[in-house]
């Protein structure tokens, strides 16, 4: 049997769930020799950025891809955290299967899971093996979700009809609106998934979060603060994605970039799932056109699904068909437009990158963090709103663009915050501000940085599960 100690992860499906915890394993994996099997539940065949990011894997990581579970029986319009924990949870039986070799020829020595996966913890407590979590989201987000189960008991109704924002351990207080989307209806799966888990994260021997104390000083204060029964807590951010996460329109755009000036660029996506609306697609290129800057457009065709293409990010269509009718000739000059994926870790660290636009998406978010670059907040889904009102009101790193009434960010706000960013004062101290945090980030990474700490403290008790 190899000496090397193992670890079995099991990420929920997604390229933000994939993305941080393949980065988590390698910085384990270089820095304390403890390598990884990837086991992936799924219902169909994975996506094309999926695909090509598991085939990339260094050695010492392997993956291995489940069998399908079939979805049935669920309604079609079955929420994406209900399908996400019951993907886990119907892939248990394939799970204790791809357990025991593991477990035969392997030090095995933890299991992590991300945000939906505790079930696996069953798999793995039958095993011997140790159940932890790598949390890929916020420490606000971690903080409401180890709340969760005493805000259930505490609040009857509905949390958006609240009067009062409601108050998370050690967070600035969130509107009930604002909360992460599976708490929007209590009625609904997905709130009873999120519960779910949220009572099974206190079963974890620990939880690694991707964050630090500059970023998110009051919720990871709250965090690290030893309660009976709550797992200590790790942050060991930022974790993010160091090489491309795909070859797709790759060298076009860095190309592109080479030939823009200095700090020019606002630079947009909406991650991995992120979609709008034909009308909202439709006043963003024309806000764009307005404010007259550089851009270079990650476009999804149009879906009044904020998350429609959560599970393939390269869609169907093609989304450049959907733009306004002569768009890309009249910005041909100042702007470029890809469909669907782009290099964006490499668009961030380029120096002609002076803005994002993002839905915020906690990867996004560290990315623009860690290469300096000042945001533009568009929460679409998931816990976006949260990241943006925090982004916005505590961090202080990014504009926000009101929503109209029909509940359409219109083209005039567009083009005024796209300017105010890249040419007005709000952004130039924005971009300060950022820039701090970006040196801030360097520095909890740094050799005796305190998210390097935690990694070790947390790879050390990792080890020591061999010798016990
Ligand atoms: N990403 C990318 N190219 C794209 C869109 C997304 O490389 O065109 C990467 C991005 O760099 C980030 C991840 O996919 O690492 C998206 O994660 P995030 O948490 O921002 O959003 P999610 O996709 O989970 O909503």
């Amino acid at each position: 049997m190899e000496r090397t100690p193992h670890i079995a992860i099991v990420p929920s499906p997604g390229m933000g769930h994939l993305i941080p915890l393949v980065e988590f394993a390698k910085r384990l994996l270089i820095n304390h020799n403890i390598s990884a099997t990837f086991i992936i539940p799924n219902d169909g065949p994975l996506s094309i950025s999926q695909n090509d990011f598991l085939e990339s894997l260094p050695n010492g990581l392997n993956h291995l891809v489940l069998p399908p579970v079939s979805f049935d029986d669920l309604p079609h319009d079955a929420r994406m955290e209900t399908r996400i924990s019951l993907m886990v949870t119907r892939s248990l039986p394939s799970l204790r299967e791809a357990f025991k070799p593991l477990v035969a020829e392997k030090k095995m020595v933890a299991l992590f899971v991300d945000l939906f996966g505790t079930d696996a913890f069953d798999v793995a407590i039958e095993f011997g093996v140790s159940p932890y979590i790598f949390y890929p989201s916020t420490a606000m987000a971690l903080s409401l979700f180890l709340h969760l189960p005493k805000l259930d008991q505490m609040v009857s109704g509905e949390y958006r009809e609240l009067a009062e924002p409601v108050q998370i351990p050690g967070c600035i207080p969130i509107r009930g609106q604002d909360l992460f989307d599976p708490m929007q209806d209590r009625k609904n799966d997905a709130y009873k998934w999120a519960l779910h888990n949220a009572k099974r994260y206190r079963m974890a021997e620990g939880i690694a979060v991707n964050s630090f104390k500059e970023l998110e000083g009051g919720a990871l204060e709250a965090l690290l603060t030893e309660e009976p029964g709550k797992p200590p807590v790790y942050p060991v951010g930022p974790v993010i994605q160091t090489g491309s996460s795909s070859e797709v329109n790759g060298s076009e755009c860095l190309r592109w970039l080479d030939g823009q000036p200095c700090g020019s660029v606002l630079y947009i996506s909406f991650g991995s799932g992120g979609t709008l609306s034909s009308n909202q697609l439709n006043e963003l290129a024309m806000g764009l056109e307005l404010s007259e800057q550089r851009f270079l457009w990650v476009v999804r065709s149009p879906n009044d699904q904020p998350n429609a293409t959560y599970f393939d990010s390269h869609g169907h269509k093609d989304p450049l068909g959907f733009l306004p009718k002569g768009f890309l000739e009249r910005t041909k000059g100042s702007g470029l437009v890809v469909p669907s994926w782009a290099p964006q870790a490499q668009i961030l660290g380029h120096s002609s990158t002076g803005g994002f636009l993002t839905h915020c998406g906690w990867n996004s978010i560290l990315e623009t963090v860690v290469h300096g670059v000042p945001v533009i907040a568009w929460p679409l889904y998931a816990e976006q709103k949260m990241n943006a009102v925090s982004l916005t009101e505590g961090m202080k790193l990014a504009l926000r663009p009101k929503t109209g009434e029909n509940g359409i960010v219109g083209r005039v706000e567009i083009a005024r915050v796209v300017k105010g960013l890249l040419e007005g004062e709000e952004g130039k101290e924005i971009r300060s501000r950022v820039r701090d945090m970006k040196d801030a980030a360097a520095k909890v990474l740094s050799k005796d940085g305190c998210s390097t700490r935690n990694l070790d403290q947390l790879a050390s008790k990792l080890k020591n599960k061999i010798s016990n």
